[in-house]
This record gives C-alpha cells, structure tokens and sequence, in this order.
C-alpha cells in the first residue's frame, strides 16, 4: 500500500478503522443509531460554531454538492457561479443540470476572490437565488474568505452555498460569523474517514426556500428536506451507512480532541512552501494558499506523470497530479488531517526532492533540512 499523501483521500486512523468493524444494528429500525446520528449531527455542528441543522448523507462529497442545488434550484433561477478554480466552476454543471441559468463570475485562478471586485459586480447584478463558492478550491490549493463572501451576498439577498470539502476541520470556519445556507463537506479530506459520506449543514433559511419551491425538488437521492424530520418521523429516506457513520465518529472525535489541529496544519503548510520556494519549485498560486494542500508546478523538462511514479516507485509515497485545466501542470501535495504530521511531510518532501534529482531538475537546497528547521 502506498503512503497517501495525496490531496484527498487522506489516511485514516486506526481508531476510524476499528470503529468501522462493530457491529452492525438496523439503522432503519433501531432507536440507538437514531440517537447516535443525531448526536453525531450536534457534534458536527459544535465544530462549525453553528445551531444549524447538521446532517451525513450516504454518498461522496460531490453527492452534497448535487443536493444542495437540486434542493435549491427551480426551473429559470439564476444562481451565481464565483469561479476562481475548477470545483467553483463545476458548481455550473449541478445547476443548469436541476433547470437553473448558471451565471459565472470568472476571476483569476492564482489568488483568492477579490472581495471589492465582487461587490462592484454585485451592485451591477444581484438578481440571483443563491451564489456557489469554494472554500478551498484542491486543484490550485486556493482559499478563499467564504465567510466574508457570505455576508457581501446575503446583504444583496442572496444564499449562498459552499464547498468546504477540502477546507474544513483543516482550515478553521466559524458558521455563526457568517451568511452560508449550505455548507458542504466530505468525509475523506481533512476529517480523515474514508471516502463514501457526504455533510451539510443547512440554515433555516435554506430549508423554508425548499419548502417554498413552486415545483417540486427533481431528485430523490439528493433531496435534502427529506432529511430534515429524520428524528421526530424516526425516518430516513434511506437506509444509512452505518459503518460509515460509526468511522466517521471517531474521526469527529478525534477532531475535537485535537486542541492544535488548525495551528499544526498552518505551520505545516507555512513550512512546506519555505521549503519548496528555498529550493527553486514554483508555488501554482500568487497569494491565498490553503493550509491543507500545497500545489507546485512541474518543474520544466519532466512531467507530472514521471514525477508521480518516481516517488511511488523509489519512496512508496502517492501525492495527487491535476485534472481539468490543470492536468500535467502541477502536482500536490495534501497535508490534511492525518496527513498534517510533520515528519509525514518531511518525508514527502525528501521523496520529492530525491525524485527531482533522479529526473535530472537542481534543488537549490536540502528541501527537508528547510522544513524541519521551519516547522
Ligand atoms: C474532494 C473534493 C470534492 C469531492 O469530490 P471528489 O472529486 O469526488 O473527491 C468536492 N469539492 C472539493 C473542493 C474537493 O476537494
């Protein structure tokens, strides 16, 4: 097995596996695991800073992606797309598929939103329903101020919906100093469970527009107001994962035992550029870096491909190449979660630097050396 330091999946504790092989009751029938749901729910709140509704659905991280605007979008809406990377984007794709008119707000993909810019274009066109925008955006590692952004929306009326995937639990993010409606999450990035659940939290807000809908939500699967009397109705629209949940807990657990996860993950971050920059590799983005991923750019005369093979092949050590616009032209690295240890990424960057040198590139200094001294 390779060492995932990849930008998602991360690695998974072994507490998170064990706790996936109890064993299992009826989740559609049995009382105790609809407390526990809803426990885990409050939990999942606490961490967010927020009342609002908190719930899992059994389904990858892009399945909250997909419900929050099939459970928002009616035929004709105009919903605001802020794109500054290539997940902001494919928010597009969910609306106009639900009978939504996408309307994309485009910025440059090597810094964060610019806030100013966004509320000069909003005084021109506020129209929309609700506006989509990423936290961290994973192919170019870029964060933005989606708390901020938020509240320049919610000033125009506007909900907003965020993709926090591969921001929080690595990034910190306080709900109650905000205006988002739907947070989105996933439980293989910085939670470090493994891949297969999806989170949301809702605002009342966003739960009254699902019942004001006109037309009814065109999907089942992704129908978040089905969730929403779980407990009272003692129902799930489904049945749930058990498993899945009962791994996603002790990972939540793990969380909220970690009094300096959000400060190890800065550090990790802070250090992991130094080293790179010290040893002449190009960071992607100009300014906005996130603390859960770092994305450098391939350096010239290789590829993406011979560089990912080298280190599976030399070091046993698997980091994430691009897709989309940025396929072959950076690579990245994920310190998330289980992943944010410095000696895992000391070791990462040793790999990447006896990688480099094996394919011919010069690193101007000893890479790990500037890491560990930084950290
Ligand atoms: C990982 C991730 C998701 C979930 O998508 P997958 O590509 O299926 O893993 C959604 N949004 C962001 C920003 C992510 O990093």
């Amino acid at each position: 097995m390779y060492r995932i330091m990849t930008a998602g999946p991360t690695q998974v504790r072994e507490n998170v596996r064990i706790a996936r092989s109890q064993e299992c009751s009826n989740p559609d029938l049995d009382q105790e695991f609809f407390d526990f749901y809803r426990e885990t729910c409050s939990l999942l709140s606490k961490a967010m800073h927020t009342e609002n509704k908190a719930l899992i659905l059994g389904g990858e991280g892009i399945l909250g992606l997909e419900a929050a605007c099939a459970s928002l979008t009616e035929p004709g809406d105009r919903v605001l797309i802020i794109d500054n990377g290539i997940f902001g984007k494919g928010f597009a794709d969910f609306v106009a598929i639900y009978g939504g008119n996408p309307v994309l707000f485009t910025m440059d993909y090597h810094k964060p939103v610019e806030i100013e810019t966004l509320q000069s274009y909003l005084e021109q066109d506020h129209d929309f329903k609700y506006a989509t925008v990423v936290h961290c955006d994973t192919p170019s590692g870029v964060l933005n101020d989606v708390e901020g952004i938020s509240k320049i929306l919610d000033s125009y009326g506007i909900m907003t919906v965020t993709d926090s995937v591969a921001g929080m639990f690595g990034e910190p993010l306080d709900l109650s100093d905000s205006k988002i409606d739907i947070l989105c999450g996933g439980s293989q990035k910085a939670l470090s469970a493994p891949p297969g659940l999806t989170m949301l939290w809702v605002s009342e807000r966003a739960f009254r527009a699902m019942e004001d809908r006109k037309t009814p939500i065109a999907s089942f699967y992704a129908n978040i107001l089905l969730f929403r009397d779980y407990y009272e109705q003692k129902a799930f629209p489904y049945t749930m994962p058990i498993s899945d949940i009962k791994g996603l807990r002790t990972a939540l657990d793990n969380f909220l035992e970690d009094e300096e996860v959000y400060q190890r993950h800065a550090g990790i971050a802070a250090a992991t550029r130094k080293a790179l920059t010290a040893g002449g590799i190009e960071l992607y983005l100009e300014s906005g870096w996130s603390n859960t991923v770092t994305v450098l750019k391939v350096p010239e005369g290789i590829t993406d491909q011979q560089l990912l093979h080298g280190m599976e092949k030399d070091y046993n050590i698997m980091i994430s190449g691009c897709f989309d616009v940025l396929a072959g032209k950076v690579v990245r690295i994920g310190h998330m979660g289980e992943n944010a240890y410095p000696q895992k990424v000391a070791e990462t960057l040793a790999a990447l630097q006896g990688t480099l040198e094996k394919l011919g590139v010069t690193v101007l200094c000893d890479m790990t050396a500037v890491f560990n001294r930084e950290i």
